[in-house]
């Protein structure tokens, strides 16, 4: 029996509570100076961290997180590497012009291809696949929407997508509800905790110093900045704020983006009969086409992983949404809905996370007026492989280079900022209740889930007590 409590970053994910024994950096506790301070410790910080002192080796680089590497949205998310930018690329079309969604995607292709790199380049043990991705068409309306957003595509000239049959998709995964898809092969899979604590590794390797368990408590810019952490400091010459969701609690972002949350539920292993049944063979990462959509993977160990289908929002300062037993229930009951030959099977973990939401629901990066303050935010749901060529990005535009990347339209584009609450919550109620509700319209003749799964948790690991 466990009587010491787990780790607060263990309950957190699946993927926390079982990537192996973990050992924590130390806290600051001293002041200290560095050239490069990094705040947050998911992919964006660790990814920035590394590039930074990759290419300024004498450099002193420094990253401070709250709690442990991987703690936020980076060790809990599906793991999906692709190549959505906004919520769509007809919306980011409609946002950004022609040219603007054709940047962003290009950007998105290379930063799919960029994860593999890095995986290949230092050996990241991160259960790294490369199935590609379906859109699954679940109601003949979403059929239309998946095949005009591929028509925008194809008259945006971007190549690598296609549309496959109900038959062909039968080939490759059956579900009574499906009547064709969205097919692109640039996909890849990981196991996130993995990944972020390998990426720490390489930011140790390569001499950038980790401290966690410290947050940045407040932050002063004069000619020097200042990062006080509750027992330290650190004197800074550059600051990068990769705080994704927590970004609204430092004023000086406060306006670029909301949390908002999504849920994921996840099965015990499949077994060769559900495969029998379902396919599924090739692994391919899959969502449907629902505003507030649903994702869904299989793991390394056969485990299927469903997020999304609604999200949670939080007013003003409180970050305590990880937990939605409706959410998680109504997930656990679509995956029946999808595969009505899993019914029976057990729900072993459930667990919840923030994406960062600005109000055009686009990525942003962006300096504080004052250049030596960089923020990177706004990933939403799709920020994996995102992340970490933003990384390679905010390290040239710490020095002051002009690259391909560093002029992609949203380095540096204006963001909209959200009002003040009562007000937020209110425009964020809002938007959620007109994506359920046309969501709601798309699925009004879908039959509705035979039932659910049971949540039965399984015991955590040992090395997690
Ligand atoms: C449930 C879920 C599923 C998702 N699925 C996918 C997916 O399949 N594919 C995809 O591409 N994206 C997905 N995402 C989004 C993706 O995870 C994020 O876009 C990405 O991880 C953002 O990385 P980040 O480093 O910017 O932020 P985070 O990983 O959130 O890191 C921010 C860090 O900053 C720390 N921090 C905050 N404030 C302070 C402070 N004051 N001082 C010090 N540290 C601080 C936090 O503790 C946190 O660790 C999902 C997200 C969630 C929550």
């Amino acid at each position: 029996m466990t009587t010491e409590p787990l780790p607060d970053y263990a309950t957190k994910s699946f993927w926390l509570e079982t990537a192996g024994p973990y050992e924590e950096s130390p806290p600051l506790e001293e002041s200290i100076q560095a050239d490069v301070t990094v705040v947050g410790g998911g992919f964006t910080g660790l990814s920035t961290a590394y590039h930074v002192k990759k290419a300024g080796p004498g450099l002193r680089v420094v990253l401070i997180e709250d709690r442990v590497i991987g703690y936020g949205a980076s060790g809990r998310n599906a793991g999906f590497a692709m190549t959505l930018f906004g919520l769509t690329l007809g919306l980011t079309r409609s946002f950004f012009g022609e040219e603007g969604a054709r940047q962003a995607h290009h950007y998105m292709e290379r930063a799919v291809d960029y994860v593999g790199e890095l995986v290949r380049e230092h050996d990241l043990k991160c259960d790294y696949e490369r199935p590609g991705f379906l859109r699954a068409a679940t109601t003949p309306g979403y059929a239309k929407r998946i095949q005009e957003e591929i028509e925008v595509a194809h008259r945006l000239g971007i190549e690598g997508i296609s549309w496959l049959t109900k038959e062909e998709l039968a080939q490759e995964v059956r579900s009574p509800l499906y009547l064709g898809a969205w097919w692109e092969p640039r996909c890849a899979l990981v196991n996130p905790a993995r990944l972020a604590r390998e990426m720490k590794r390489v930011c140790l390797e390569h001499g950038v110093e980790i401290y966690e368990r410290t947050p940045a408590r407040e932050i002063r810019r004069g000619t020097a900045i200042t990062v006080s952490t509750p027992k330290g400091s650190i004197r800074t010459e550059r600051l990068v704020l990769a705080t994704n969701a927590w970004s609204h609690l430092i004023p000086a972002i406060k306006p670029k983006q909301v949390p908002a949350w999504t849920y994921i539920v996840l099965t015990e292993p499949l077994t060769p009969d559900h495969f029998a049944e379902i396919g599924w063979q090739n692994r391919q990462g899959i969502e449907d086409a629902r505003n507030l959509v649903h994702y869904y993977r299989l793991t390394a160990d056969n485990r299927l992983l469903m997020g999304g289908g609604d999200i949670g929002i939080a007013y003003g300062k409180n970050m305590d949404r990880d937990s939605h037993e409706r959410i998680w229930r109504d997930l656990a009951g679509h995956i029946v809905q999808i595969f009505p030959s899993l019914k029976g099977v057990r729900i072993t973990h459930r667990w919840g996370g923030p994406v960062s939401v600005p109000v055009d629901m686009a990525p942003a990066i962006g300096t504080l007026g004052d250049e030596r303050v960089v923020w990177s935010l706004g990933c939403m749901g799709h920020g994996v492989s995102l992340t970490h060529l933003n990384g390679l990005t905010i390290s040239q535009l710490l020095r002051g280079e002009q690259t391909e990347l560093t002029e992609v339209f949203f380095v540096n584009r204006r963001t909209i900022p959200w009002p003040p609450e009562p007000l937020r919550w209110v425009a964020s109620v809002a938007i959620r209740g007109y994506m359920r509700a046309e969501d709601r319209i798309y699925e009004r003749n879908m039959p509705a889930p035979e039932g659910t799964l049971p949540y039965q948790p399984s015991d955590p690991p040992a090395h997690v007590n």
